[in-house]
């Protein structure tokens, strides 16, 4: 990989009506010309994404929207997509002119506190029309605490811009974006080994590993630990030979079953999918979702969301293969949709459980964005790594590293059972 993986950047959405300077403002932040730019309403046709480097806040992805008041004709798909973007921003930059406030502002504001969003109102083009003090004590009003007036298209002050935007980021970036739950560093000691196997099978693609083990390689390095990587034919004999134990076990969750089968009693392991259900969620929801699979009954309707759009294969892992364990570990029949990459259904009501992705190509805030949705749809939820352990019968062994997880699987489970 030669980028930091979009899913580890602050994802700054930029809003506002058509037409506002948007595309512009991103420009004069890039110093590029990255979107499509036009005195025509409307040109911004999809979301727009731009990486870039942001020092000293690190890595960040622009999201660049359609205006909320879009009355184009694709306007429904462009607000559409618009409005998902609160799914997985960080920030929302909301752009404005002086003395030009409506409905359309009100809504971005609205939105973004419904999903808990800080907002920076960047005052554009103040070289045609001036900033008003009472604007700004409107905007003071309307609770917004950093306000920027600029002009996208003085080049002149372009540092000065970009040094008072760049202070308002890092004013509002949020803890958890600055201080992440930990992958696996917390599991190992320093100086210590992490054990990770990973199948090279037809599913893997060619000539590199999946984020999941590259990230978990670079978190294991992070710690001063040391990494062996070995595929499943080979683990048992590896771990023979070594002197000491690994501090931990990492496996893919299709072998998951085989790796507990070949490893000690007491010898610490888990999934790479279990790994990622802490970062990039909330693990004990996940864990709890897992106990709901026992009360699936028959023709029940489960989700299964997988945040990548690859191509499917005759035995793909959410399309075949975790069907197929659930069927059998029920003992009748499930109705099974799939969403995959960015669709995601809004309204979860109809189904008994959603099974997700380890979602190592999401941010962290979209992940919890649909567990939020399917809590307030009261929807069980779990994830590709706990799932597959439950039907297999070893849940309990892979949440073991994580006791607050785990109880919280076993009072669920005990729960449900009483019910
Ligand atoms: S399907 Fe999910 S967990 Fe697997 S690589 Fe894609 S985003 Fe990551």
């Amino acid at each position: 990989m030669e980028k930091t993986p979009k899913s580890m950047r602050l994802h700054i959405a930029l809003f506002g009506r058509t037409n506002v300077g948007k595309s512009s403002f991103l420009n004069m932040i890039s110093g590029q010309d990255i979107a499509i730019t036009s005195p025509i309403p409307g040109t911004t046709t999809d979301v727009v994404e731009k990486s870039m480097e942001l020092l000293p806040l690190g890595p960040v992805m622009f999201l660049d929207t359609a205006g909320l008041d879009d009355t184009t004709v694709l306007a429904d798909q462009r607000i559409r997509k618009s409005t998902g973007v609160f799914k997985r921003a960080e920030i929302v930059t909301l752009l404005c002119e002086s003395g030009i406030w409506g409905q359309a502002e009100k809504n971005i504001l609205a939105k973004a506190a419904d999903n808990k969003l800080p907002v920076i109102a960047v005052i554009n083009k103040i070289d045609k029309n001036a900033v008003a003090a009472d604007f700004v004590s409107m905007l003071h009003n309307e609770g917004i605490k950093h306000i920027i007036p600029v002009s996208s298209v003085d080049n002149s002050k372009r540092e000065q811009y970009l040094t008072e935007f760049k202070q308002a980021l890092i004013d509002c970036c949020p803890e958890d974006f600055i201080q992440p739950p930990p992958l696996v560093g917390d599991l190992i000691r320093s100086g210590g080994v992490a054990m990770l196997i990973v199948p090279i099978d037809l599913q893997a693609p060619k000539g590199r590993l999946i984020l999941p083990q590259v990230q978990t390689i670079r978190d294991t390095l992070d710690s001063d630990a040391s990494v062996i990587v070995v595929k499943e034919r080979e683990y048992a004999y590896m771990l023979s030979q070594l002197k000491t134990p690994p501090d931990i076990v990492i496996c893919d969750s299709q072998v998951v079953m085989k790796m507990v089968a070949d490893t000690p009693p007491g010898l610490a392991c888990t999934t790479f999918s279990i790994l990622f259900s802490r970062l990039k969620g909330d693990m004990r929801i996940m864990a709890e979702g897992a106990a709901a699979i026992g009360n699936i009954k028959n023709g029940d309707k489960i989700l299964i969301a997988e945040a990548c759009s690859h191509h499917p294969s005759a035995d793909d892992i959410g399309r075949v293969k975790i069907p197929r364990w659930l069927r059998q570990y029920i003992g009748a029949d499930i109705e099974v949709e799939v969403y995959a990459g960015r669709d995601y259904p809004e309204n979860l009501a109809e189904y008994s459980l959603v099974v997700h992705c380890g979602g190592c190509m999401f941010n962290r805030k979209e992940i919890l964005s649909r567990i939020h949705m399917a809590r307030t749809a009261n929807v069980p939820i779990t994830n590709y790594g706990m799932c597959i352990s439950f039907t297999q019968g070893v849940l309990e062994r892979v949440l073991t590293p994580f006791p607050a997880a785990l109880d919280a699987f076993r009072s669920e489970r005990d729960r449900l059972a009483g019910q």
